[in-house]
């Protein structure tokens, strides 16, 4: 009679129910900024979004009403990520460390209508709050309470009856993120709820992220951050332990977190590893991480010593690759079978690329001249992505020039791709330093500098030459107690680039500025060094 399959929504609103129903004892632990242990479950947040729910409704929230929150990875934010969604409204998730400009651009830009805030961000709140009208402002209070004014979180659930999830369907938007203006104007990202369902079970498959219910993971990357990757939905669906370590991200803490609470995965940025890595290197012994099975990262390329250096200390380091616009997960650098027994240099060859795109992630690249690049490794292009979790425009219709005609995402990286579809990013489009041209990476370059033992820190950006349109320019920080000159790096990236590629100039800095998500800033660095 023609009928196939039932029309069941795709909505986290399923994924909340599993919480509540079947995953019910499973711990989500909170580290407030304090350094206090806070616990519950996924099952009493599940239960408690169902009262906050109710206490939005009389707050006058709707359905595609956009709630912001400005919170750390805590109970609470998981909390907004079951209710908001499952309720039909909209949650957007706000970066605390933008500029306050910046935040007034996206709230302003979002019309967000309620915002939830942690009492530890009320002076951030400060900064942007007059320039938009919010209809009310919630705090999340543990040692004084609510500002005049405002409501309190707890308060407001308190009394709130639980109330029962709406059906919804499931092309209808259930958050919300903006692109972290690395590139310029912040862009609004709006994830409907069949995107963030298939992402998360995407994101949980065995060769992305592999989530079970055996593992405890630790997403460093905040949930304000494009969905915190994917992990807390995939916690929920698959009943895994979730600790959310809050504000205190150094290296120390994370370490200590990751042994008290027998973390098996944890996701950040390289920077974040990077200075793990130090820590480890210093006190091999400190802690305990006999369980920590792996650790994911992304957001920026991975350099083969951070690799490496994990390996030294028996813990694998895997990439995945992804932005905002594509929620975020695109691709992940899983060894594949047939290499496993290849001798190390072709397996760090494959583990520094970004990976293989996951299922229903299609990927071609462009070059210059508009023509698709064969699979070959060599030739370059821009890559363009299309998906069920690839965003088909912006919030406010802008940005249409990121979109092909025929709908793909054009993502901005300069990919090779070889033969068997693995990526590769040689650069952003605007990173890439164009030099007589041809073209060098100002990635490779990085990631070869970060290999040299004094070296802890290099970005390479493009300076203007009058001769040969641009050259590269690398800024570095060094070890403390270490030194390189320029001609020993000079000769140290000569083993792997060619002459014209080498940079002529090097500055040493203490530190290098970073993004309100941890990247390097390289926007700043060419303001500074370009001048
Ligand atoms: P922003 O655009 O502000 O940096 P996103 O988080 O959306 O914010 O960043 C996406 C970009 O980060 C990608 O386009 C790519 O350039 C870079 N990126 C993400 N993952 C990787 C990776 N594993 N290796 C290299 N670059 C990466």
């Amino acid at each position: 009679n023609g009928l196939t399959m039932d029309d069941y929504p795709l909505s986290p609103t399923a994924v909340v129910e599993r919480a509540e129903r079947f995953h019910t004892d499973k711990d989500v632990v909170s580290r407030r900024p304090d350094g206090s242990i806070t616990r519950t479950t996924l099952g009493a947040c599940a239960h408690r979004a169902r009262k906050l729910a109710t206490a939005l409704t009389d707050l006058g929230v709707s359905e595609g009403d956009k709630v912001a929150t400005l919170l750390w990875n805590q109970a609470e934010h998981l909390e907004m990520y079951f209710a908001v969604p499952a309720m039909g409204a909209i949650v957007h998730t706000l970066n605390p460390r933008l500029h306050a400009d910046e935040l007034t651009f996206i709230v302003g830009d979002a019309q967000d209508r309620i915002i939830v805030v942690d009492e530890s961000l009320l002076e951030v709140f400060d900064s942007f709050r007059l320039t938009h009208h919010f209809d009310h402002v919630i705090v999340v209070t543990h040692n004084r309470p609510a500002p005049a004014g405002m409501l309190d979180y707890e308060n407001i659930i308190r009394d709130a009856e639980p109330i029962q999830w709406p059906r919804i369907d499931e092309r209808q938007a259930g958050a919300m993120c903006y692109t972290s203006g690395t590139t310029g104007r912040p862009k609004g990202v709006v994830y409907s709820h069949r995107s963030l369902v298939l992402h998360s079970m995407a994101a949980a498959l065995p060769d992305a992220l592999g989530v079970s219910t055996q593992d405890t993971l630790l997403p460093v990357v905040p949930m304000f951050h494009v969905n915190a990757w994917g992990l807390p939905y995939a916690a929920a669906l698959l009943g895994a332990r979730l600790v959310l370590p809050g504000s205190k991200l150094d290296a120390v803490s994370v370490l200590d977190l990751i042994e008290t609470e027998k973390v098996t995965m944890s996701a950040g940025v390289p920077t974040v590893w990077m200075t793990m890595l130090d820590a480890l290197d210093a006190e091999p012994n400190r802690w305990d991480l006999s369980l920590l099975d792996r650790l994911i990262v992304g957001g920026a390329a991975a350099p083969r010593s951070l690799l490496e250096g994990y390996d030294r200390h028996g813990l694998t380091v895997v990439q995945a690759w992804g932005m905002t616009e594509t929620s975020p997960m695109g691709a992940v650098s899983r060894l594949p079978a047939d290499l496993e027994n290849c001798d190390e240099k072709t397996k760090y060859e494959f583990r520094t690329r970004q990976g293989i795109a996951m299922p229903f992630f299609d990927i071609r690249a462009r070059n210059e001249d508009g023509e698709f690049i064969v699979w070959d490794d060599n030739a370059m292009g821009e890559l363009e992505v299309r998906g069920p979790w690839v965003a088909s425009g912006y919030h406010n219709d802008t940005g249409a020039d990121n979109f092909t005609e025929d709908g793909w995402f054009r993502t901005g990286d300069i990919v090779r791709i070889d033969s068997r579809g693995c990526i590769r990013i040689c650069d952003r489009s605007k990173d890439l330093v164009k030099s007589g041209g041809e073209w060098i990476s100002s990635v490779d370059l990085e990631n070869h500098l970060m290999a040299h033992p004094a070296v802890a820190e290099a970005a390479v950006i493009a300076v203007p030459d009058e001769r040969w349109g641009e050259r590269p320019l690398a800024v570095l920080v060094l070890r403390t107690g270490m030194t390189a000159d320029t001609v020993q790096l000079r000769e140290h990236l000569s083993t792997e680039f060619a002459r014209w590629q080498l940079p002529e100039r090097f500055e040493f800095v203490s530190t290098i500025p970073r993004t309100a998500t941890g990247k390097f800033k390289k926007r700043d660095l060419r303001d500074q060094f370009t001048a």
